[in-house]
């Protein structure tokens, strides 16, 4: 196969893996910064140009997509769709999945666990809405948030009140969330690659803290997941339509409810956590579902999965 790898950084642990793990099965993987990536839109003839060259001739494209550049990236990516160029992940999965509210909106119609979660634009509702998530301590999150910033635990309903009411002042959209306190401060990253999980590990904050966002400081190991687990990420991905996915799960006393589905979920950590060969994983779906067809836009499995 012929592979265009993403990636702002050849160097980055993920990416890495990736061009590995491909060449290591024999393929050609060329890796493109999005961002120097251009395109011509043209009625039949679709191109991705870089530096000059017009990026013809592959089968896959590989998106490793920063949250930062989602706008052009995914635009990129369409492109190469157009071509009838096999995505790892498509571009609608990709900007659904971007958006916390949106897929919260969308695992919940699917009837996936979920935190309880509010939703609020006036300063007057928002006792109601501290109520219906049950009351203090809850956490506040920046829908715009990555890595854990943004993300605030407000131990009491005063506390709470004073820093949506400050987020709110600051024209920022947040989600008010039940705080799931038995967790105890870990969470579940499962990797789903198609409708299976491949590996799963806990991620633990560190003493002091909530978030267990290894840039926190959140410290990984080996779990075993649950039947019911297990299940919850699969449909979280294929709700989200993503074929690859870091679904991020928090042990509550009403079952696994899923906080995030990631889209371009990081290798290092679960491979040094698990020693499996992820990348490896993932090189080798790809090429099972090109070698079945599924390679051309349109005909893709995902392409009837998430609506919305
Ligand atoms: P980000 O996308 O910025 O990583 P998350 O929503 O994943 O933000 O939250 C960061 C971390 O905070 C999570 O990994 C989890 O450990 C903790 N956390 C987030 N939401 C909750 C919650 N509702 N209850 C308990 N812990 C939470």
């Amino acid at each position: 196969m012929k592979i265009a790898l993403l990636s702002r950084n050849r160097k980055l642990y993920s990416s890495r893996r990736l061009i590995e793990a491909a060449e290591a099965r024999g393929h050609v993987v060329n890796v493109y910064d999005v961002l120097h990536c251009y395109m011509n839109i043209s009625s039949m003839r679709p191109q991705v140009r870089y530096k000059g060259e017009v990026l013809d001739g592959y089968d896959a494209v590989i998106p490793r997509i920063g949250a930062s550049v989602t706008f052009y990236g995914t635009a990129v990516l369409r492109q190469f769709e157009m071509m009838g160029v096999y995505p790892l992940n498509e571009s609608v999965a990709i900007s659904r999945s971007r958006d916390k509210l949106r897929s919260l909106q969308l695992l919940s119609r699917k009837g996936v666990g979920l935190p309880v979660t509010g939703f609020v634009n006036k300063p007057d509702d928002i006792a109601d809405v501290i109520n219906m998530v049950g009351g203090a301590p809850l956490v506040i999150k920046l829908l715009e948030g990555t890595q854990g910033l943004g993300v605030v635990l407000a131990e009491t309903k005063k506390a709470a009140e004073s820093v949506i009411e400050a987020f709110m002042g600051l024209k920022a959209n947040i989600l008010i969330q039940e705080f799931v306190k038995e967790a105890g401060g870990a969470d579940i990253r499962c990797l789903v690659v198609g409708d299976k999980v491949i590996a799963a590990m806990k991620r633990q904050a560190k003493a002091g803290e909530f978030r267990s966002n290894l840039h926190r400081g959140g410290s990984a190991s080996l779990i075993k997941i649950t039947p019911e687990e297990r299940s919850t990420a699969v449909r979280a991905a294929q709700t989200m339509g993503l074929n690859v996915a870091g679904v991020d799960l928090l042990r509550s006393n009403h079952g696994a409810v899923v906080m995030e589905v990631n889209s371009s979920p990081g290798l290092e950590g679960i491979e040094n956590a698990t020693g499996k060969d992820i990348a490896g994983i993932i090189i080798d779906f790809m090429a099972k579902e090109i070698a079945e067809g599924k390679g051309k836009s349109g005909q893709s499995r995902t392409r009837t999965r998430g609506k919305g």
